[in-house]
């Protein structure tokens, strides 16, 4: 995880590094710290928020123009002064930081350690950069060299930034498995853990490859090499992410601007790609293995966390419309399991960042084994949407907020327009229905403009909501994975546990947890399983439980027994995870709001997992 920039340039580098680790900290903000380089190697480092190390170093004039910074989500020791990055060698003169996990860090330690070396964090950062010193002292190696001698002695995952001080003009950096991007401006050249620290001052940016190394030399620009030191010859691209993307124009959190995205970014989900006048939708990915797709034996979902969640959805969707059978793994099992995944399968990888290192690893895990592999990214250029034979991006935008709303709405969307366009391929929809479904999905974002309303309502209902420690959501068929997504949303950012379950399963187990301290959110407006939810409701309220309904417009029965009743559009039912979702966020929203939660940054967590 963790953030991840650099800068050497004419101007100086403390500004553009303190604002980069600011856009950065979405990635980790267990500490943060710098590292700049000029006349001699200065070093400042703080547990807690980028705003904490700013305090820290408070006016002092820091004038040097090359330098580094962190933003720490950590893996291998607390969270404390010590084990913030940057960290610096033993004789003094390496500085590095470092996102990701060196997995035979305790050998390299103990060997280090029989050769003299001392450690002052617990990192397995601090360990690898010694290793560098190692190499160095021994064979008198330049620092790229050093770096990839060490480099080839690591099991792990990496995106790593190394400097000397003896060098000051001179910063090189390498990855495995961990983003890293460089930014090409005029005689300037910077480093970032995604392109956001860098497009305030350059639209030009080279996307590392994995295994390789950049040197940035203030003289001589910047110079690739792969592992076998080979220089190699770049690939500049031209980005178009705006600043005002990057910032929270009004809102209170990155996540509720995200929330009230939404009608906007689905529709850029949709843009030449569903239309609904002329009644067709086509994914140009898909297309492109259009017999693939059409003849495919089985589709397989892999994603974590919300992602996964979204891939419970596309399982209804696929098998619902498609006629294809699907699976949905969590990436992280994929990886580890030994699946039978055979020529006709179809794997598509669902990650809002396309850096989930879970996600990463199951993809290179099936691979090779003959099935196509397809990505449903948000970020563009990112690691998975290169890996994959094919993919289609959501277009949602960059998301900030931890807790993802947006991305996951984009990939129910891109799901959905696959199902149907697969559906209609193989021909197991009708040509009305399909026509029907277009219509409908072609309403969603101004039937996510009206679902919105319900804010002032959810506010209320929030109030009383922040004094249980404990909910339950429950949903039926196409609503199950919103529970899950619902209750996910409400843990991760307010703290309160709370369980999805699918609404009829509740009997097997969790009914026995429901007293009057129990708030249960039934998302309940699946046209289908509706008499089956009402049942359920009634159930709860037996038990003296608290419901909280979100139901279609006009479901009225549901009012005689729920204690709230959130009323949202109607839509065709294979869709109504696209609105039913959005009361689940608001409310998580105002409950961890309510709490005083940091709700685009909440503990524990960090945006994009890119460390296993
Ligand atoms: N493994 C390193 C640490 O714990 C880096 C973690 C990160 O990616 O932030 O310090």
């Amino acid at each position: 995880m963790c953030g991840i920039v650099g800068y050497i340039g004419d101007r100086p580098a403390y500004p553009i590094l303190i604002q980069g680790l600011k856009q950065l900290e979405y990635r980790g903000y267990d500490s943060a710290g710098v590292s700049l380089l000029g006349e001699g190697m200065s070093v400042f480092k703080k547990k807690g928020k980028v705003s904490e190390l700013e305090n820290h170093i408070g006016n002092k004039k820091l004038l040097a123009t090359a330098g580094m910074g962190h933003t720490r989500w950590a893996t291998h020791g607390e969270p404390n002064d010590i084990n913030a990055h940057p960290h610096v060698s033993n004789n003094g003169h390496l500085v590095l930081i470092h996102n990701g996990i060196i997995e035979n860090y305790a050998v390299l330690r103990e060997a280090l350690t029989r050769e003299g070396y001392t450690f002052t964090s617990e990192t397995d950062t601090e360990v690898f950069l010694n290793l560098i010193e190692a190499y160095q002292n021994k064979e008198k190696l330049s620092l790229a060299d050093a770096l990839s001698m060490a480099l080839s002695q690591v099991v792990g995952a990496y995106a790593i930034v190394v400097a000397d001080d003896r060098n000051p003009d001179v910063i090189v950096a390498a990855r495995k498995q961990s983003p890293l991007v460089v930014g090409m401006g005029n005689d300037e050249y910077f480093i970032g853990s995604d392109a956001t620290p860098i497009v305030r001052h350059t639209n030009k940016v080279i996307y590392l490859k994995d295994n390789e190394i950049a040197i940035l030399d203030r003289n001589e620009g910047v110079t690739i090499k792969d592992s076998k030191n080979v220089v190699q010859k770049p690939h500049i691209e031209e980005i178009s992410l705006r600043i005002e993307e990057l910032e929270k124009g009004g809102y209170e959190h990155f996540m509720l601007k995200e929330i009230h995205q939404q009608p906007q970014t689905v529709s850029d989900c949709m843009r030449g790609r569903l239309n609904n006048q002329e009644g067709w939708v086509k994914l140009g990915g898909m297309e492109e293995y259009g017999g693939l797709f059409e003849n495919a034996e089985r589709i397989i979902l892999a994603g974590c966390g919300t992602s996964w969640h979204a891939g419970l959805i596309g399982e209804y969707l696929f098998e619902d419309l498609a006629r294809i059978p699907v699976e949905v793994e969590y990436a992280s099992e994929l990886r580890y399991r030994n699946p039978v995944i055979r020529e006709g399968d179809i794997v598509m990888a669902i990650s809002q960042s396309g850096e989930t290192a879970d996600t990463l690893a199951a993809l290179e895990h099936v691979k090779g084994k003959g099935a196509m592999i397809y990505g449903v990214v948000n970020a563009v250029g990112s690691s998975i949407a290169r890996l994959t034979d094919a993919g289609s991006y959501i277009h949602s935008g960059p998301e900030i907020g931890v807790a993802s709303t947006k991305a996951f709405t984009g990939q129910v969307t891109l799901l959905s327009m696959a199902a149907l366009w697969l559906g209609k391929r193989r021909g197991t929809i009708s040509s009305s229905r399909y026509r029907t479904l277009i219509s409908a999905l072609a309403r969603i974002p101004e039937q996510i403009a009206e679902t919105l309303k319900v804010e002032d309502q959810i506010k209320y209902i929030a109030s009383e909501m922040t004094a249980y420690n404990n909910s339950l959501y429950l949903g039926r068929g196409y609503n199950f994975p919103v529970a899950l997504e619902g209750a996910l949303k409400l843990k991760e950012i307010s703290y309160i546990h709370a369980e999805g379950y699918p609404a009829a399963e509740m009997k097997h187990g969790p009914i026995a947890l429901i007293d009057e301290n129990m708030p249960v959110v039934v998302v309940a407006t699946n046209q289908s399983a509706y008499d089956k939810i009402l049942n359920n409701i009634q159930e709860v309220k037996a038990r003296k439980g608290t419901v909280i309904a979100i139901v279609s417009n006009g479901a009225k029965e549901i009012s005689k027994f729920a204690d709230h009743v959130i009323e949202i559009p109607e839509t065709a039912e294979p869709f109504s995870p696209l609105l039913s979702v959005i009361p689940t966020q608001l409310l998580s929203y105002h409950i961890a709001s309510l709490r005083g939660c940091n709700v685009d940054q909440p503990r524990n967590l960090a945006k994009s997992v890119t460390v296993e």
